[in-house]
């Protein structure tokens, strides 16, 4: 239901926490985050209230500069926390809006080569299908650009790679996803107003665009997978 990134330079899970609040009035059953801890994927989820996620996150905090978070509203399997996004496969983790039509289909694929999937999500087959791809060789952009063109249904996915400290990859299609240029980092979010206490300038991704995310650096790149511009425009703080 809710897509926040950010890629910062403190201590991001407070943020993407604040984030999330402002997505509350979409409705939600879940939450979750993971972020790089000394580089290395960790995640947090709850059922129930962002306030669920605030008391785990209280017990013990995070330090990651790198992380996505979501709210969720289920569709596809009951509102648990082992269903809460985000969703791992070996090396990633994503966080997932809309719904992927064709995810039986892609889970008895997996399965079959070895994938064990431990959600009732269609979500979930989103993550084995991009590891399937980093296992075969594909660097983390290749393998969402290559993944996205198997999935069938509405999505917008935000990616976070174990090890890899300076990215955050994210894709849309058929439901909203913005990248976000702000002054202690950039940020990935699926309605403006998440971003707004963060972000003084925002692009929307068009429709099958995926975008890779670095500190210094926003790059789109278009359905057929060629670089692109997208237009940028201002947000008003506390918008
Ligand atoms: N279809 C996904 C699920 O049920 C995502 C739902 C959402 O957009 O929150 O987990």
């Amino acid at each position: 239901c809710g897509i926040v990134g950010i890629l910062g330079r403190e201590p991001v899970a407070p943020a993407l926490v604040e984030a999330l609040k402002r997505l509350e009035y979409r409705g939600y059953d879940s939450a979750g985050l993971a972020t790089l801890e000394k580089g290395r994927l960790t995640r947090v989820r709850a059922s129930g209230k962002l306030r669920n996620l605030e008391d785990k996150l209280a017990a013990a905090p995070l330090s990651g500069l790198v992380g996505i978070a979501h709210t969720r509203w289920a569709t596809h399997g009951r509102p648990t926390e082992a269903n809460a996004h985000p969703h791992a496969s070996a090396g990633l983790a994503v966080v997932h809006n809309g719904i992927i039509e064709n995810f039986r289909e892609l889970r008895e694929e997996l399965s079959a080569k070895g994938h064990v999937f431990a959600t009732e999500t269609d979500s979930e087959a989103v993550a084995h299908l991009v590891a399937e791809e980093r296992r075969s060789g594909a660097g983390p952009r290749e393998a969402v650009a290559s993944a996205l063109t198997r999935l069938h249904g509405a999505f917008a996915l935000a990616f976070l790679f174990d090890g890899e400290e300076d990215l955050l990859i994210g894709a849309r299609r058929g439901a909203p996803l913005a990248a976000g240029w702000g002054r202690d980092g950039v940020y990935l979010g699926s309605d403006a107003l998440a971003l707004a206490p963060f972000a003084h300038t925002i692009a929307y991704l068009e429709e099958g665009d995926h975008v890779v995310l670095t500190r210094d650096k926003i790059t789109f790149y278009d359905a057929a997978g060629r670089e692109t511009e997208r237009r940028r425009q201002p947000l008003q703080a506390g918008a």
